[in-house]
């Protein structure tokens, strides 16, 4: 299959590319080799940009909610007849398995449907106060927006920002990944061809801190939403203190999974193992640290390493293909270097831990008894490294899956209503998932405490994250 996109800047409805811009390239991760070159954006193209940003939003504002609604709507119904095409770009620009990458699509175009429905109640209140007199409070538009998106699920996570800044009222300068932008691009034609207005919706590639830096500097933008790392979190929230502008940081986690001996084991395991291996294990909520009592430990960790060693591991564009490569080439020394750190320090490797042939494959790895202090047990692995430890008490559990600075999800197997509701209390994190992994989901927000970020997505909260309050009074 032959990678076929037409890569350009979208900006104040017009597509460009060329014309003496810079490119980078784009390389498919099963093969290692480039398929695509991507302009990017020169200063002058960010300043048409914003300046088109900033005539567009009060008239998009203005624009009547049912009509924009119709336009999200709209989107939602082009991304949906066009998800095999969209999702075989995906796969040859990201890696994951096409099943996945369709399936990214179709999650983006519900999201595009829940906020269009999600603009039309965006209520506010009237206060109580004497007869004649009225005080309410209204949501508007925060303003012109900047996103700013990552690799590892590049239109899912940026239909979430856009979906949402779009029905808010907002226009918005997105900045996707310069590794993945067939696919993005194809979301921003869903929008073009739906009839979002020109300066609405633009798409800007370039090079991350020349254009990060650029954007949020700007006056035009009131709002900054980005997904990442938390150093780059860190470094834009920085950025954005400078000019006073509101954000929203969704950034990395390390999930605990807390297995309890009476969990249906079988269930568990079908359910656990593909989910840790899900997009290569490149997933901010990617279940990581598995804490098991004691009683199952042994038939956990054979079960485990058993149903991870008959993953078949390739090209994501073949059919029976479950895991795909990195996408990137630099995550291949970063997950063998915590491999070798756990290794080490006295970790058991009960499947993988080799690099895999050709591309950027790593094979699917399962380390038992991995030490507190092992790199792995304490920074995001983000790739394929399933970690596994045993535990004796619910206290116990509920410490070790409180003990680092993340907070973004976590997980329990459990059968014993009452612990679960115990420990949906007590643990750490934006998201806690119950005998289930579907935590990301239109409807409800998504989000991390501690270093895991500020802010959410998703739900009414996600509608709200483009909104300011305004109070308005009349004696
Ligand atoms: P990175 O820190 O270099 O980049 C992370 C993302 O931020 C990329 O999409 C990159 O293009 C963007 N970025 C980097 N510098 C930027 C800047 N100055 N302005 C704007 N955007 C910028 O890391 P990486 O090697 O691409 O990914 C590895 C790490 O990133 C992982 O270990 C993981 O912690 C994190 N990550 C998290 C998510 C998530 O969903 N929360 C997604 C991708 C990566």
């Amino acid at each position: 299959m032959t990678y076929q996109a037409d890569l350009k800047l979208f900006i104040d409805g017009s597509w460009r590319a060329g014309e003496n811009r810079d490119a980078m390239p784009v390389i498919n991760p099963a093969t290692g080799g480039t398929i695509a070159e991507v302009p990017l954006a020169s200063t002058g193209d960010l300043d048409e940009a914003l300046g088109a940003a900033d005539r567009a939003w009060p008239l998009w504002r203005a624009t009547d909610v049912e009509k924009r609604a119709a336009i999200l709507h709209k989107t939602a119904d082009l991304l949906r007849e066009r998800a095999q095409e969209i999702g075989a770009l995906l796969t040859q620009e990201q890696g994951k398995p096409i099943a996945e990458s369709v399936g990214e699509v179709i999650g983006s175009a519900q999201m595009f449907d829940f906020f269009a429905e999600e603009a039309k109640r965006a209520y506010g209140r009237v206060l109580v106060r004497p007869t004649g007199q009225r005080s309410i409070v209204i949501p508007q538009p925060v303003g012109p927006t900047a996103t700013f998106t990552p690799w590892n699920f590049p239109i899912y996570l940026l239909a979430k920002k856009v979906a949402a800044a779009l029905a808010a009222g907002c226009s918005v300068i997105s900045k996707p990944p310069e590794e993945t932008p067939g696919s993005t691009g194809a979301m921003g034609r869903a929008l073009a061809d739906a009839g979002i207005p020109n300066g609405v919706f633009q798409l800007v590639h370039g090079v991350p801190d020349t254009v990060s830096r650029h954007l949020i500097g700007s006056r035009v933008i009131r709002k900054v939403s980005f997904t990442g790392s938390i150093p780059v979190g860190k470094h834009l929230m920085k950025l954005a203190a400078d000019g006073m502008k509101r954000i929203t940081m969704e950034l990395g986690g390390h999930a605990p999974v807390l297995i309890f001996d009476d969990c249906d084991l079988e269930k568990t395991l079908d359910a656990v193992v593909p989910q840790k291996f899900r997009n290569a294990g490149q997933v901010c909520v990617s279940p990581t640290r598995f804490y098991v009592q004691e009683g199952i430990y042994d038939a956990f960790q054979r079960g485990f390493a058993e149903r991870t060693r008959a993953l078949k591991v390739g090209n994501g564009l073949e059919a029976d293909t479950r895991m795909g490569p990195l996408a990137n080439e630099r995550r291949i020394p970063a997950i063998a270097g915590l491999v070798e750190d756990a290794k080490a320090k006295g970790a058991k490797v009960l499947a993988g831990g080799e690099r895999g042939e050709g591309g950027y494959f790593f094979q699917p790895t399962v380390l038992a008894d991995v030490p507190l202090d092992a790199e792995a047990m304490n920074n995001e692995p983000f790739g394929p490294l399933a970690l596994m430890r045993s535990f004796a008490t619910v206290d116990e559990a509920i410490e070790q899956a409180n003990r680092l600075p993340y907070g973004l999800a976590a997980f329990v197997f459990t059968e014993n209503g009452r612990r679960a509701n115990l420990l949906g209390d007590a643990i750490e994190s934006g998201m806690v998932g119950i005998n289930t992994f579907a935590i990301s989901v239109a409807d409800a927000p998504f989000g991390g405490i501690k270093d895991s970020g500020f802010g959410s997505e998703g739900g009414v909260e996600g509608l709200q994250s483009y909104q300011v309050t305004k109070a308005i009074h009349q004696a």
